[in-house]
């Protein structure tokens, strides 16, 4: 059975043409896949009920199962998903005034080992398909009414070290979604290989690069993963998907105290962002629990923001969200149990749960 997910427009409309289905059926199922989030296809209530069945005998639409929902007074909600196989990922729903934002997860689990971050804690265990990672998108869409706007690949997992996968799903998220490329940013711990990899594709998606220390002794304290990416061959394939793309990167900076929060630091990460011509987007660490790690106090956070502003470098402070919940950066958790529900979690719109 095919994962209906991880096919194109372009895959679904040559199978539809071999089963000698009409090209107006076929869009009419990917106007209740992808417009209306639709869950099955019992529920396409204007195709006919032999080609309802016919379409479950040829694909799966893999549907995760929602097993929690944690929902902050902002609005935000994290969501942990079983896949079909029993693994959990996690996804968080951000509604703003003017756009709804979904942060995906990439992978189950994540190789790279960030010391300050809750995901990669169990390890890493596999990739996510395609349809996996729309999945995501269209949960969130069911359970909130909503056209999500903007994508986020800053959930669990390297999004880089599954290029193919996250590319593909790009591809649908903006020919069947109608989301601009534009509105996708994929955020790296700063895999070389796989930036140079995105730019060679001429993709027009942002890219984040989580810097968190201009100094590469410390980055490989902190990302273990930046000893095989270091900051010299970063910095130029950062420059490379400049050249290649036209598009600024924004560097993330996670601010965390006593460890990478001192104006030193500030004035390099500034010399850094001229370089490259990048926005600067600062993130006051937020606790884990288990982990030794604090946010600077609000005078040091401040100090920081303005040495960069001072030396004209775009900077922003990523707005707080869903912090609450551990729905920020660097707290998504992945879960291997299913068995996390909770006595105040939210009831799911779908059957599951
Ligand atoms: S911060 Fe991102 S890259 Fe680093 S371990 Fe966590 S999920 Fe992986």
């Amino acid at each position: 059975m095919l994962k209906y997910h991880s096919l194109s427009g372009a895959d679904i409309a040559s199978l539809l043409e071999q089963e000698k289905i009409p090209a107006f059926r076929g869009r009419q199922l990917q106007d209740w896949v992808y417009s209306k989030s639709a869950g099955s296809f019992r529920e396409m209530n204007n195709l006919p009920l032999v080609l309802r069945t016919r379409f479950e005998e040829l694909f799966d639409l893999e549907v995760p199962e929602g097993v929690r929902a944690e929902r902050s007074s902002d609005g935000t909600c994290k969501y942990v998903l079983k896949l079909s196989d029993g693994n959990l990922i996690e996804c968080v729903y951000l509604p703003y005034s003017d756009r709804r934002s979904v942060c995906v997860s990439s992978q189950v689990g994540c190789p790279v080992g960030c010391v300050f971050c809750a995901s990669c804690e169990n390890g890493y265990v596999r990739d996510l398909t395609p349809g996996e990672i729309v999945n995501q998108l269209l949960f969130v869409q069911r359970e909130n009414a909503c056209r999500v706007t903007h994508v986020v690949f800053m959930g669990i997992g390297e999004p880089l070290l599954n290029l193919d996968n996250v590319e593909k799903a790009a591809e649908i998220i903006n020919k069947e979604m109608g989301i601009s490329r534009r509105r996708i940013t994929v955020s790296t711990s700063g895999i070389i290989k796989g930036i140079r990899a995105l730019a060679d594709k001429k993709s027009e998606m942002t890219l984040a690069l989580s810097l968190h220390s201009p100094f590469q002794e410390q980055r490989e304290t902190l990302i273990p993963a930046a000893s095989a990416n270091p900051l010299p061959g970063l910095t130029d394939a950062a420059d490379y998907y400049f050249g290649k793309t036209g598009r600024r990167i924004t560097l993330e900076y996670l601010l965390i105290d006593g460890v990478n929060d001192s104006i030193k630091a500030a004035n390099a990460l500034a010399a850094l962002a001229k370089r490259l011509k990048a926005h600067v987007n600062l993130i006051p660490y937020n606790k884990v629990e288990g982990k030794p790690f604090r946010r600077p106090p609000e005078k040091k956070i401040k100090s920081f923001e303005n040495a960069l502003l001072a030396q004209n470098v775009q900077t922003t402070r990523r707005a707080e969200r869903g912090s609450a919940k551990a729905a920020a950066c660097g707290q998504l958790r992945y879960e291997t149990s299913s068995n996390t529900k909770k006595e105040n979690d939210v009831c799911f719109k779908g059957s599951q749960s």
